[in-house]
């Protein structure tokens, strides 16, 4: 497997006024670790707040990491200039979470799709109008409907536009921050299903954020578990589902409805909420609310180590196999 993306301690931390003007920092991404090969789905879960979104536009540098590097296809993308970056991010797109507000409602479809075209200067007039139509079908709307503004549109059908857009500069990878989350679940399927074919169509590569372990058990190849800007656990799909190893994960996944509803399974409630990350407990960040912490885990800080094969851990009770 070849990597096409090579993240490594990449963080973001944010200055923020605190109490008496006093300076904190937020640290919203802090030394995230990992490798995204091509044609993977490398699903990126956890709670609201963790970082995930922030991790996302930071991997395009839509927003400046504070440090680290990010390896594109061996290039690190820190040491771009700006200009050299948008030319860059051809090959990489973001979508949205929320189709209506990231589509321009005073465009049309055809001018929405028809810029990035105009941005990287693809091909003359009549290719960019035959690329716009062409890329509509693909996302399974008809061309008649490029002359009609988002409003006309329902939320599946503006998320499919979404896609189209980031689709058009045929990139390799796409950043998916929690496409589906405003879509109702009926709707949900159809788009993870078309960006699944498209995936094989095009030979995309996707990082696809969410904070629902249920909606990207189809979709990936393998899942890494995010808390408090961190990856606590990263293993191929089958292992994380079937023998979770880290007591967050384990969390996670004990909330997610079992398609047989015979089988009973043990509901694991986190206590507490999320820490602010502007202030994350000492050692294992963690260790507030986990049930098997010991002394040494409010001291020390667990570093992310293969524990079975391909299998990656941040837990000092999780032995090596
Ligand atoms: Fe829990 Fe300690 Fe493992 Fe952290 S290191 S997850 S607190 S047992
Ligand atoms: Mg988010």
């Amino acid at each position: 497997m070849k990597a096409l993306m090579e993240v490594k301690n990449l963080k973001k931390h944010f200055p923020v006024k605190s109490g008496f003007s006093k300076k904190a920092m937020v640290k919203a991404v802090d030394g995230l670790e990992f490798t995204v090969y091509e044609g993977e789905t490398l699903s990126i879960v956890g709670e609201s707040g963790c970082g995930k979104s922030t991790m996302g536009r930071c991997l395009l540098r839509l927003i400046e990491p504070t440090e680290g590097q990010i390896l594109f296809e061996g290039q690190d993308l820190m040491q771009l200039s700006p200009e050299e970056m948008r030319l860059r991010r051809r090959d990489m797109q973001l979508v949205f979470q929320d189709p209506f507000s990231s589509l321009n409602p005073r465009k049309t479809i055809r001018q929405i799709l028809m810029e990035p075209l105009i941005v990287h200067n693809i091909g003359n007039t009549a290719e960019k109008k035959a690329k716009v139509e062409w890329i509509i079908e693909k996302v399974g709307l008809s061309p008649d409907y490029l002359n009609r503004y988002p409003h006309e549109f329902s939320g599946g059908q503006r998320q499919r536009v979404g896609i189209a857009r980031a689709l058009i500069l045929q990139p390799k990878l796409i950043v998916a921050d929690e496409p589906v989350s405003a879509l109702d679940v009926s709707i949900q399927a159809q788009i993870l299903n078309l960006m699944h074919d498209l995936q094989k169509e095009f030979k995309l590569t996707y990082i696809f954020i969410s904070h629902d372990l249920s909606v990207v058990k189809h979709i990936s190849d393998r899942v890494a578990v995010m808390y408090l800007g961190k990856i606590v656990e990263i293993a191929h799909k089958s292992k994380l589902y079937q023998s979770p190893q880290h007591p967050y994960t384990k969390a996670l996944l004990s909330s997610v409805p079992l398609p047989n509803p015979d089988v009973k399974k043990e509901r694991i409630l986190l206590e507490g909420d999320l820490p602010s990350p502007s202030n994350p407990p000492t050692g294992c960040s963690f260790h507030p609310r986990c049930q098997n912490a010991v002394e040494a885990c409010k001291n020390r800080a667990p570093i992310l180590e293969e524990k079975a094969d391909h299998h990656l851990v941040s837990c000092h009770l999780i032995e090596k196999r």
